[in-house]
């Protein structure tokens, strides 16, 4: 039987501002230490504790709209004012390598990638509820009531999307939401057709 790997497994996680992604992301990626985080390219300015190359590849609004220009991008948006993309060499590499890909990545990207790449699995993460996601988004204590007020209304307009995510996790308690993905990517990859390689020959 031929055990060779096959190619790597795209993960597209979603989820409104505020919900914890990046934690449970981190927590993810401490259990499954073989998955590549793809760190998208920005023209937002670095937030406090943020480092270029790891957070994000932080970028000038010329060189992201030289790298539109040149085809280098799996997808992009303008979220907020800035633009957000992920880099198509990078993936693909990964990918071909036999190495699982997550890309943290909103609602628009997410129906970008479900386009090019149908075989990617596109998970969604909701809060227990709005009202937690107003207490969440006020716990940070970074942005003033107009910009909260604005995130909320933005993430029910996110969840509308919802119906075109494969799996939803909610992100009750980190941990949880953590193992819920890991399960879904366990159950993706006993797929048949990402099996069929065990039983070529027989
Ligand atoms: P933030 O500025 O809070 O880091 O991210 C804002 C939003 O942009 C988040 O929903 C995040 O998932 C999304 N995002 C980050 N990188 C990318 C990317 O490469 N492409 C797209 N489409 N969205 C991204």
């Amino acid at each position: 039987m031929n055990r060779a790997r096959h190619r790597g497994q795209l993960i597209v996680l979603s989820g409104p501002s505020g919900v914890g992604k990046s934690t449970v992301i981190a927590e993810l990626l401490s259990v499954r230490k073989d998955i590549y985080f793809s760190v998208s390219f920005t023209t937002r300015q670095p937030r406090v504790g943020e480092a270029d190359g790891v957070n994000y590849n932080f970028v000038t609004r010329d060189a992201f709209e030289a790298m539109i220009a040149a085809g280098e991008l799996l997808e992009y948006t303008e979220y907020v004012n800035h633009y957000y993309g992920t880099s198509l060499k990078v993936i693909e590499e990964k990918l071909d390598a036999g190495i699982d890909v997550l890309l943290d990545i909103e609602v628009q990207g997410a129906a970008t990638v479900r386009t090019k790449c149908p075989e990617a699995v596109l998970i969604f993460i909701i809060p227990p509820s709005f009202e937690e996601l107003s207490r969440r988004l006020h716990g940070r204590n970074t942005d003033g009531e107009e910009v909260i007020a604005g995130r909320l209304e933005k993430a029910k307009v996110e969840c509308r999307e919802i119906p075109n995510y494969d799996y939803l996790v909610v992100n009750d308690k980190v941990s949880w939401a953590a193992e819920e993905i890991i399960a879904i990517l366990t159950a993706e990859g006993c797929r048949t057709k990402n099996r069929m390689n065990l039983v070529e020959g027989v």
